[in-house]
C-alpha cells in the first residue's frame, strides 16, 4: 500500500493533472495602417467584417501604441519588448534599414520567438521582417523555426525608372521593385510578385497553424503583412472589391486574410490568442494610396498620435477575452511580457524591459499596468504620455515640408481624453503635470546604456 501511494505521488509529480497545454499566439502586424482605416475604428467606406467581428467578440484597444513611427524601430520594439534605443535599432540619421545596410537586430537581444522557444514553442515568421536582411539577422537566426517573406520594405530596390508608385500600382507592375522573397534564408523569387503576396502569406500562415494543431507543441506565429505600405498591390479577386479604391481593396484583402487565419484557429480547441495591429500610422504623402489616421493628428514618421497610435484588436479562442472596448494604454512593447506570462515563463532579469504584462486586462481581472509611453523620434524623446496628458518637447510636422524639429520649452501639453486631435495646448495651466513628466523622462534616460547603432552601418562599397 505504501509503495502504491509513493508510485501515485511520483506519477502525479511527473504528470500533474493541471498541466494544461500552453496557449498559442498569433500576431498579425500590418505596415502603415492608419488608426481610421478599419470599419470597427470608424472608416465609413472600407469594409472589414472579419476584424469587426473579432473586435465585437474580443477587445478593441483604442489607446494602443507602437515603439516608433517608422518600420524598423517599431518592429524592433515589438519583437524584443524593449524600446529600440536599447538595441541600437533607431537613428537620427537613417530612419530604417535599407538594402545597403550592414546592421540588424543584435544576437544579444531576446526576441518573442526565442523567449517562447524556451517554453517549448514552435515558431514561424511570415511576411516583412525589416530587422536586417543579412543571414545572421533573419528570423531563422532570431528564434523562428521558419521564415517566408520579404526582408525589407516592398518599395525598396526600386529599379531605375520614372514611373511613380501610383502609375505602377495602376498597372499592377511589381517588376519595378527588385525585392526578394525568401524561404528561410534562400531567395526563392526576385522580384517578389507583390500582386499575390497577401494571399501567399495567408496560405503559409494557415498551413503552419494547421500543421502545428496536429503536432504536440504550442505555437507562435508572427504574420507581418507587407501592405498597405506603398506600392499597393492586391490579388485579382480584390480588384474593385472596395468602394474606397485601391487602398480599400488592399485593406479588404487583409481582412479576408484575417478571416482565413481565424477559421484555421477555430479548427482546434487549443487556447489561442490573436493580436492585430500595425507598425506605424498612415503614409499621408501618398494621398489616396495612404490611409487615414481618423481623428488623430499627422501620420507615419511623426510623434503626433497619428504616427504611433494604432487600431488594435485582440481576440481569443475557445476561451474568449473579457469582451469590450479597452480605453487603457497598451503597446506592442507589451506583447513579449504578456505572452511570456501567459506561457507560464519569466522574463530574464539581465536587461531592462519597456513592456508590461497585459494578461489581466485580457481576462478582465485587472487594469493595464501601462501609464506612460515614450515617443521616440530616431534616438530622441520627442514626446511623453502619462495618463491622459501628453507633453511634446519637440515636434516635427512630417507633411508640411518642415525641415527641422521645433523645440518647445515649456513643452506643448495636450489632454488626450478631451482633445485626441492634439490641438489645444494646456501647458500654462498644468506645470505640475509637466514636472511629473520631466521626472519620468529623466528616470527613463538613466536606465539607458550606450549601444552600437545598427541603422548607420553600411555594407562595404556603399
Ligand atoms: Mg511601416
Amino acid at each position: 500500500m505504501h509503495r502504491l501511494v509513493t508510485l501515485l505521488a511520483v506519477l502525479f509529480l511527473a504528470f500533474p493533472a493541471h498541466a494544461a497545454k500552453k496557449p498559442n499566439f498569433v500576431v498579425i502586424f500590418c505596415d502603415d495602417l492608419g488608426y481610421g482605416d478599419l470599419s470597427c475604428f470608424g472608416h465609413p467606406a472600407i469594409k472589414t467584417p472579419a476584424l469587426d467581428q473579432l473586435a465585437a467578440d474580443g477587445q478593441k484597444w483604442t489607446n494602443f501604441y507602437v515603439a516608433a513611427s517608422v518600420c524598423t524601430p517599431s518592429r524592433a520594439g515589438l519583437i524584443t519588448g524593449r524600446l529600440p534605443i536599447r538595441s541600437g535599432m533607431c537613428s537620427d540619421r537613417r530612419a530604417v534599414l535599407f538594402p545597403d545596410s550592414a546592421g540588424g537586430l543584435p544576437a544579444s537581444e531576446l526576441t518573442i520567438a526565442e523567449a517562447l522557444k524556451k517554453e517549448g514553442y514552435a515558431t514561424a515568421a511570415v511576411g516583412k521582417w525589416h530587422l536586417g536582411h543579412l543571414p545572421q539577422f533573419l528570423p531563422t537566426s532570431h528564434g523562428f523555426d521558419s521564415y517566408f517573406g520579404i526582408p525589407y520594405s516592398n518599395d525598396m530596390d526600386k529599379v531605375r525608372g520614372t514611373a511613380s508608385h501610383f502609375e505602377l500600382a495602376a498597372k499592377a507592375d511589381f517588376t519595378a521593385y527588385n525585392v526578394p522573397l525568401l524561404r528561410d534564408t534562400a531567395v526563392i523569387e526576385r522580384p517578389a510578385d507583390q500582386r499575390t503576396i497577401t494571399r501567399r502569406y495567408t496560405e503559409e500562415a494557415v498551413k503552419f497553424i494547421k500543421a502545428k494543431q496536429k503536432g504536440g507543441a504550442p505555437y507562435f506565429l508572427y504574420l507581418a503583412q507587407s501592405l498597405p505600405h506603398i506600392p499597393l498591390f492586391r490579388d485579382k479577386a480584390f480588384h474593385g472589391h472596395s468602394t474606397s479604391g485601391i487602398y480599400g481593396d488592399v485593406i479588404e484583402e487583409i481582412d479576408w486574410s484575417v478571416s482565413q487565419v481565424v477559421a484555421a484557429i477555430r479548427e482546434s480547441d487549443d487556447q489561442t490568442y490573436l493580436v492585430f495591429t500595425s507598425d506605424n500610422g498612415p503614409w499621408l504623402t501618398f494621398k489616396t494610396h495612404g490611409g487615414s489616421a481618423g481623428p488623430l493628428r499627422e501620420g507615419k514618421g511623426s510623434t503626433w498620435e497619428g504616427g504611433m497610435r494604432e487600431p488594435t484588436v485582440m481576440w481569443a479562442h475557445p476561451k474568449p477575452l473579457k469582451k469590450g472596448i479597452v480605453h487603457e494604454m497598451g503597446s506592442t512593447l507589451d506583447l513579449l511580457p504578456t505572452f511570456v506570462s501567459l506561457a507560464g515563463g519569466k522574463l530574464p532579469d539581465d536587461r531592462e524591459y519597456d513592456g508590461y504584462d497585459l494578461s489581466k486586462v485580457l481576462d478582465g481581472s485587472g487594469s493595464s499596468p501601462r501609464h506612460t509611453m515614450f515617443f521616440y523620434h530616431g534616438e530622441q524623446i520627442f514626446a511623453v504620455r502619462h495618463g491622459q496628458f501628453k507633453a511634446h518637447f519637440q515636434t516635427k510636422e512630417r507633411y508640411t515640408g518642415q525641415k527641422k524639429a521645433r523645440q518647445h520649452d515649456p513643452p506643448l501639453l495636450y489632454h488626450l481624453g478631451h482633445d485626441v486631435g492634439e490641438k489645444f495646448d494646456l501647458a500654462k495651466a498644468h506645470p505640475d503635470v509637466i514636472a511629473k513628466i520631466k521626472a519620468l523622462t529623466e528616470a527613463h534616460k538613466k536606465s539607458l546604456k550606450p549601444v552600437e547603432n545598427q541603422l548607420e552601418k553600411r555594407a562595404v562599397g556603399n
